[in-house]
């Protein structure tokens, strides 16, 4: 139980940021990724909602351990999972969830893949497959393809269910960075192979938030947004076309006021204040996702803004205001790190140097998930 902390998250802003979404690929059916607990959004309310308000019937997770969490969860819903990094194909315990389960493992190498095809388990599983148009992580080489196809054949299997690809740089503007067309150029040639070569290749997708926000794969059958439901656009440039709203704030209050002078010692290790001015102690610390690293973070309370002073503690941070808001702010008062506005949140994750998505996904499970629809 905590009291007056707490991400508050209003899931109806989520419905908001889908419908800009469609208003950008209104023909792509969606792959909703949720992975890290929907970027510290809180997977299982998430995915409840998009099933009951928004028509999205599937979800991607990063590890078949979340994807069994989710499908335990939410047992009598129909909806198809996606486990993309973190596989376990031989472990029996993940096979039987993947046999049983309608949990979907995305294949990017050729020792998965040989495991996949020759382990009886995964017989009615459907094929989906991911190749590395250029990111160098996960997929198989595009120089695998001959390979790939010689395994799928010999094993009787013609029908992809899924043929995916990621994006290196989606964020970065098309215009400035020529990397996400090629990258797409390929994933094209990779798709027509399969094709031309008997595969039936039911859907497809490469498309993150960046892309979607870009234009870029939007042909495919199917776009993958993860950052955008959650608010924030994907773009380091600011994209005054993305109307998205944060669905979380982060809400804390003040847990004491003082006055120093400039030269004043702040917290541990005696840091000495370059001014003087209002202390602000609030209950949050790197034990609720506020790390020591994001040292330029400032809030803004009641038109004042207020930077961190000092290190940051377990479970306490201090802000330096100036004087004049000692006599306009109360302990109690609550004040938020982040609200719903996306270009504070933004102008926030460059002052620490930091994306939307780490900012979120750090928020700690010390800090209880508050759901509400207005
Ligand atoms: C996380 C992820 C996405 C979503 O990326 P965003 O930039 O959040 O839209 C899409 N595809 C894959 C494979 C991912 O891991």
């Amino acid at each position: 139980m905590r009291f007056k902390t707490h991400l508050s998250i209003n899931l109806s802003r989520m419905s908001d940021n889908f419908n800009n979404l469609k208003q950008l690929a209104p023909h792509n059916e969606v792959l909703f990724m949720i992975k890290a607990d929907a970027y510290g959004h809180g997977m299982v309310p998430v995915v409840n909602f998009c099933l009951d308000n928004l028509g999205i019937k599937e979800f991607g997770c990063a590890s078949i351990g979340e994807a069994i969490h989710l499908r335990n969860e939410l047992e009598s819903s129909q909806f198809d999972i996606y486990v993309f990094s973190d596989l376990v194909l031989s472990e029996t315990i993940c096979k039987k969830a993947y046999s049983s389960k309608r949990i979907l493992p995305v294949i990017s190498d050729l020792r998965d893949l040989e495991i996949f095809l020759n382990d009886s388990e995964f017989k009615y599983v459907p094929l989906c497959l991911k190749f590395d148009t250029g990111m160098n992580r996960l997929g198989f080489e595009v120089t695998q393809l001959d390979e790939v196809m010689r395994m799928l054949k010999s094993k009787g299997r013609t029908s992809i269910e899924h043929l995916m690809s990621h994006f290196s740089s989606s964020y970065v503007g098309k215009n400035i960075n020529s990397k996400s067309g090629k990258q797409y150029n390929l994933f094209k040639e990779v798709k027509a192979s399969f094709q031309s070569s008997g595969f039936e290749v039911n859907k497809t997708s490469m498309a993150n938030s960046g892309a979607i926000e870009q234009d870029i794969a939007l042909d495919e059958t199917h776009i993958r947004p993860g950052l955008i439901m959650y608010g924030p656009s994907s773009l380091l440039e600011f994209n005054p076309e993305w109307k998205g709203k944060n669905v979380s704030e982060f809400r804390t209050h003040i847990i004491k006021l003082k006055h120093i002078k400039k030269g004043d010692h702040v917290g541990y290790g005696d840091h000495v204040s370059k001014s003087g001015g209002t202390l602000v102690t609030l209950p949050i610390g790197y034990g609720d996702g506020i790390p020591s690293a994001y040292r330029n973070l400032t809030i803004s309370h009641m038109g004042l803004k207020g930077k961190l002073i000092g290190r940051v503690n377990m479970d306490m941070s201090s802000f330096l205001f100036s004087d004049e808001a000692m006599d306009k702010f109360e302990v109690d008062q609550g004040v938020h790190i982040w609200d719903e506005s996306v270009a504070s949140f933004v102008q926030t994750c460059r002052e620490i140097r930091t994306i939307p998505y780490e900012l979120f996904c750090l928020v700690s499970s010390r800090v209880p998930r508050i759901y509400s629809l207005k």
